[in-house]
């Protein structure tokens, strides 16, 4: 059963046609308003929406204050170099195995906040991002989808001086600081697409179109991510992992974001995130 799940002002919600429905409400404390305790039940999430028909709505959706959907993930992963024309345009060569860093939790951000840059190097770089639904050990791609809560869209934003200044280059730090990882609008359930695997990402600049992009363009997709890292380690709810963004970032022209600069980050069918820079 498809759902649609926010963050409206630190609560778990479920929303339908624009309105949001607070779970710890209309479940009467059945589900937790903690958005992660509230994630790591995707069943019952599945179950409340197939009846919100049966719910009065708390209010529009367009109105609310949107949090990151899963806001303290226990683990956050970055992918790099996961498409073919980012690869190139970075002057690498293709990956064998997924180039997998840490994305460090303390970096993430809601839908609307803003960037705080700190560097002179910023830069933007949109992903599809999975959240993890379920416990995930030693899963196999074709069960990998049904350990997943859902879809959203991400910015993987860079410090690009941090991340290639130290020989060799360090990816943990440059794509870690506070504010670096807007993630949102919503969460998207994966059986709510035609195909999950091929949605359509984009990303403006002050308007400007940047990136756009399909997912199923990924080198390592989203059942092979899933798979490869539940082999190295246990994936529990809402741990989250950037797939990985296609070309057009800014470093190749030396386009790097300044103070006041808007960052549109979208995905059909999750909607838009927009981060303003100071
Ligand atoms: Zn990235």
């Amino acid at each position: 059963m498809p759902f649609t799940f926010a963050n409206v002002d630190s609560r778990a919600s479920l929303v339908s046609n624009s309105d949001f429905y607070d779970l710890n409400r209309i479940t009467q404390d059945a589900i937790s308003a903690d958005p992660m305790e509230a994630l790591a039940d995707i069943d019952a999430l599945q179950q409340v929406s197939a009846s919100l028909a049966d719910y009065q709505a708390d209010g529009s959706i367009s109105d609310a204050k949107l949090g990151a959907p899963a806001p303290r993930p226990r683990n956050s992963f970055g992918v790099g170099l996961n498409y073919k024309d980012h690869a190139e345009e970075s002057n690498m060569e293709l990956p064998e195995s997924p180039v997998v860093f840490s994305k460090f939790p303390s970096c993430i951000a809601g839908p609307f906040d803003d960037v705080e840059l700190r560097a002179t190097r910023g830069d933007y770089e949109a992903e599809l991002v999975v959240v993890i639904g379920r416990i995930t050990r030693d899963v196999s791609k074709d069960d990998a989808w049904s350990h997943v809560a859902g879809l959203t869209a991400g910015q993987d934003i860079s410090d690009r001086k941090l991340q290639l200044g130290a020989r060799p280059p360090q990816f943990g730090l440059g794509k870690s600081r506070d504010t670096y990882g807007p993630t949102g609008p919503l969460l998207v359930s994966a059986d709510s697409f035609a195909n999950p695997d091929d949605l359509h990402l984009t990303c403006e600049i002050n308007g400007d179109p940047r990136q756009d992009a399909k997912t199923s363009d990924l080198i390592f997709d989203v059942p092979y991510l899933v798979s490869y890292l539940s082999e190295v380690m246990t994936l529990v709810p809402g741990d989250l992992i950037f797939t990985g963004t296609p070309s057009g970032v800014g470093m190749p022209d030396r386009r790097f974001l300044v103070p006041g600069d808007v960052i549109t980050t979208t995905i059909d069918g999750i909607g838009a995130m927009i981060n303003i820079c100071r």
